[in-house]
């Protein structure tokens, strides 16, 4: 069997759900588990209808919502004309479910209210789409994805139990292969062992199909993007981009380590575990191979790009002049811990350490306090961090070119150019 995941970009219109389905269908007699990501950009309403309620707007939350439910009920409306009935009653109950908790008082933690609130754009999306093929014949099975799923309660980045989910799959899912081709869930969402709902982190499903692949032993794992493969640097910064045909695990972990949006960081793991290979294909032009990610050495890849605008570098010095020793470095790292932020990029020196990180106020401010009960801290910001892998000294200039180097570090395989 096959996992498939298609992104909210392959749904977000009747013409492309329709194009999804034509997909779908050419797959005929093959078994597939299809996970289907919140329409269009649903995921980014709904955060906002989850703003507003916990901010106590309650009637700019029904509002926000309401648009989300329309949205979906015109996209039904002209989808579905047999059984529209049945299929709008689904929707429904999806919308009472959070309509309900608009109309409380929020009493708990924002984001145990996001995961309630935000979840239903997948389970929305899925039962459209599973309505749609059920009217065009093709029979497929829909399944809340809440009921096979276990997190934990680390809501907005709960932590999967991967013994619980297997096997559920094992009793749940496996069996129901015998009696229908394709099964359609969602990604991204789960549930505690009491029923809360809960989120994977932005952009989940493609880890929540992988793990779908993992437990099943998947032949292989498809993403449909709207791009035409992966690529070597994004095309809207870096117009000479190029696609990929083939990447390692190893490549593409790493790209998500240095910030490249490919594919959502944990989503490797599962598949490298159980060595099944993931395709990334274009949905627009599925007769394009798109890009094969599996454990293969690749040899000769294009320099990869990675550009990260917004970062801040941090300078902590030593307030005695005395060398950082492991003591000051450790109590530093239990900071990142606790505050949850990660270095793109650290140096350390004789008597001060240097790290980049994104621009999130919030967190750099807590750090700057915390760190100078112990260091002189020094900050600044706008700095624009390059990564290149498989670098060549050519590309090295022409991408730091009229720029002032900050800070610059190097392995044979990869440089990280910190850029005023
Ligand atoms: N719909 C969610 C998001 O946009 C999850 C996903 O698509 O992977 O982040
Ligand atoms: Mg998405």
């Amino acid at each position: 069997m096959k996992v498939f995941k298609f992104g909210g970009a392959s749904i977000n219109s009747v013409d492309r759900i329709k194009n999804t389905t034509r997909i779908i269908e050419s797959y005929k007699g093959e078994r597939l588990l299809i996970i289907i990501s919140a329409m269009g950009k649903t995921t980014n309403a709904l955060e906002k209808v989850v703003d507003a309620f916990y901010e106590g707007r309650k009637e700019d939350a029904l509002q926000l919502f309401e648009q989300v439910k329309q949205a979906h009920l015109t996209t039904l409306k002209y989808l579905i004309t047999v059984n529209w009935q049945q299929a709008e009653n689904q929707l429904k109950d999806f919308f009472t479910e959070v309509e309900w908790l608009l109309h409380d008082k929020p009493v708990r933690e924002y984001d145990y209210y996001y995961d309630q609130i935000v979840c239903c754009g997948e389970l929305l999306s899925t039962s459209l789409v599973s309505s749609y093929l059920n009217e065009m014949g093709i029979k497929n099975k829909w399944l809340d994805v809440r009921d096979i799923v276990r997190t934990d309660d680390n809501f907005r980045d709960a932590y999967i139990n991967w013994e619980f989910t297997s096997q559920k799959v094992k009793t749940d899912i496996e069996p129901l292969f015998t009696e229908f081709d394709i099964i359609i869930t969602q990604g991204f969402i789960g549930a505690t062992d009491e029923n809360e709902s809960t989120t994977l982190g932005r952009e989940g499903s493609d880890f929540s199909a992988a793990i779908f692949a993992n437990i099943l032993d998947a032949e292989n794992q498809t993403i449909w993007k709207d791009v035409e493969a992966v690529m070597n640097a994004d095309p809207k910064e870096f117009p000479d981009a190029v696609n990929i045909d083939a990447l390692s695990y190893r490549e593409v972990v790493e790209m998500a380590y240095y910030g490249a949006q490919v594919i959502h960081p944990k989503t490797i793991k599962p598949l490298e575990n159980k060595n099944i290979p993931l395709h990334v294909r274009c949905f627009l032009n599925p007769e394009l191979p798109g890009t094969v990610i599996s454990n293969k050495p690749v040899h000769n890849l294009p320099p990869v790009i990675v550009l990260k605008k917004n970062q801040v570098l941090m300078e902590l010095s030593s307030k005695d002049f005395s060398f950082v020793e492991e003591k000051p470095l450790g109590l530093l790292h239990e900071m990142f811990a606790s505050i949850k932020i990660r270095p793109n990029l650290s140096q350390n020196g004789a008597i001060s350490l240097l790290n980049c990180f994104d621009d999130k106020s919030e967190k750099i401010e807590k750090l700057a306090l915390a760190a100078a009960e112990i260091f002189n801290v020094q900050i600044e910001k706008n700095l624009t961090l390059l990564t290149i892998r498989h670098y060549t000294e050519e590309k090295i200039q022409t991408l730091t070119k009229g720029k002032t180097i900050v800070l610059e570090q190097k392995t044979p395989q990869t440089i990280q150019v910190l850029m005023r």
